[in-house]
């Protein structure tokens, strides 16, 4: 296959295995977040952009479904290498475009690589299921196919890990994808895309279109798109949800959060006081298993203590300083609507024992904001039903641990949550009532791994079936049922 040399002043999409400009002309910048440096443009493509990757994913998906399952899975292997030779460039990029620590940035590939690991597996994954007579001389069996062309739809804070939660257990089962990358970190999609095709991926099974709500709502509204698989905050989830839902389409979307600690009397003070540094402002605190909300259980001044001191010490600066734990938020106006969360936490009573604010004017020269701290939040506070998706942590008061978990049932977000303690009752009680899909006990960030399902509930998921894990592959496929009789 041919590909054309790219035009790097502005971004091109990648469709039928081909770089090729918008034809809207219109672009967003792209600046690093720690310097506010242009890294690149991003173009706004339009309804025929969409079209166009729509119809060669169409048109490759006739050919790919009948490529065996074990010549899929070889690109996949293939891909695999190609990423693990390129993972050190792989995280800079996403440390330039969305600001990350480089730490941080490493990991996010190694999950990323992970995914493509288990779509490697398709072979197996994929197998089908039989009974050997269901009645006298006949058999039932059960295959499994590709659905078609599926739609994928990604945030800012997981550049690499996002999309290959989506497209390489898509493509190994058979469908063709059309990805739409976040228009505030689009770089990386393009790079992943590369070395896709580079794996011998043919034109067509992965197509890039940026852009923002117009690609978004080209690709719910294309009658050729057999499935939407999203991730992103909770209103746009809802909608996407909603709107591909009325439109026919399967959809799994993955929406906001609002991650409750737990800190137990019992727990282990300077292990806990760690975990929660690390989960609540690695990656600014935009992860969506960031802990944003602490219960205080039980009267424990000492961990209150210990845990501003800790947030007091963090180096704050550019992820690719191998010291700096806190990095930049991903734009100045979502800076300036974490700022108005903080006024709003101030007026509504809450004390503000560490104001991360007096870190913006040390460093004007991205979006940075420093460690911020309310205690004695009360659940019907604005800062404690809100994402705020930035350095910025609640603590809230419990008396004993039915309280604890009843400000986590009251969440409208149940995507994680995590318990300090070593009491082996409180952590079955937390296990069996946490209101949450995942859970950690004495873990910061309780992320599950590729081979398991990975979401939340309530309103931090809309759909059926999550990501990866069996949920991944059967969401991605669809079966076929087969009866024979065999008659003498
Ligand atoms: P976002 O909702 O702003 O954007 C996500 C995608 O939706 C982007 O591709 C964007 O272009 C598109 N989009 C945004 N507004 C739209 C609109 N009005 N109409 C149509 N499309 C629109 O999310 P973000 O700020 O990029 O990412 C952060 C959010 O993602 C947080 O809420 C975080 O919790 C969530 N997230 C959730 C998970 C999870 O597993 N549940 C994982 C990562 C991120």
């Amino acid at each position: 296959m041919s590909v054309t040399k790219k035009d790097t002043s502005v971004l091109q999409n990648f469709i039928n295995g081909v770089w090729v400009s918008s034809n809207s002309g219109q672009t967003l910048n792209v600046p690093n977040p720690a310097t506010n440096e242009l890294l690149t443009k991003v173009p706004v493509s339009t309804k025929e952009d969409v079209n166009d990757a729509v119809v060669a994913a169409k048109e490759a998906f006739n050919k790919w479904k009948k490529v065996p399952v074990p010549k899929r899975a070889r690109i996949l292997f293939k891909y695999h290498s190609l990423l693990s030779d390129n993972h050190e460039e792989l995280a800079r990029l996403i440390v330039k475009e969305n600001g990350k620590a480089f730490k941080e940035a490493y990991g996010e590939v190694q999950r990323g690589i992970e995914c493509v690991e288990f779509a490697s597996g398709a072979p197996t994954l994929m197998m089908g299921e039989t009974l050997s007579g269901i009645a006298e001389e006949i058999d039932s069996e059960m295959f499994r196919y590709p659905l078609g062309v599926v739609g994928g739809i990604t945030p800012f804070n997981f550049p690499m890990m996002v999309p290959l939660w989506m497209f390489p257990l898509a493509i190994a089962c058979g469908n063709t994808f059309v990805l739409k990358p976040s228009e505030r970190t689009p770089i990386l999609a393009n790079r992943l895309a590369e070395l896709f095709s580079e794996a011998g991926a043919p034109p067509g099974v992965l197509n890039v279109v940026h852009g923002a709500h117009d690609v978004v709502n080209g690709l719910l509204n294309h009658k050729d798109i057999a499935a939407i698989s999203f991730v992103g905050s909770q209103p746009v989830a809802k909608y996407v949800y909603e709107r591909a839902a009325a439109n026919g389409k399967r959809v799994q979307a993955l929406s906001g959060a609002k991650n409750h600690h737990i800190v137990m009397p019992d727990a282990d003070l300077d292990k806990a006081v760690q975990h929660i540094i690390s989960s609540t402002f690695g990656s600014a605190g935009q992860r969506c298993m960031a802990c944003s909300a602490v219960v205080v259980v039980g009267d424990n001044e000492p961990f209150v203590k210990a845990l501003s001191k800790k947030a007091d010490e963090l180096i704050i600066g550019n992820g690719m300083d191998d010291e700096v734990l806190l990095t930049p938020v991903i734009r100045k106006e979502h800076r300036d609507k974490v700022l108005g969360y903080i006024e709003k936490g101030i007026s509504e009573g809450a004390d503000l024992i560490r104001d991360g604010r007096k870190e913006i004017s040390e460093h004007s020269e991205g979006n940075f904001l420093g460690p911020t701290i309310f205690d004695h939040v009360t659940p019907d506070m604005t800062i404690a039903k809100d994402e705020i998706f930035a350095p910025v942590l609640s603590l809230l008061r419990a008396g004993d641990l039915d309280e604890g978990l009843e400000y986590i049932r009251k969440s409208r977000y149940g995507n994680g949550a995590t318990i300090y303690t070593n009491n082996a009752k409180a952590i079955r009680q937390f296990r069996e009532e946490a209101d949450a899909g995942m859970l950690g006990i004495n873990v910061g960030v309780p992320a599950t791994m590729a081979f398991f399902p990975f979401s939340g509930w309530k309103d931090s998921f809309y759909g059926d079936l999550h990501v990866n894990g069996k949920d991944g592959l059967n969401f991605y496929t669809r079966k076929k049922m087969i009866t024979s009789r065999f008659e003498a």
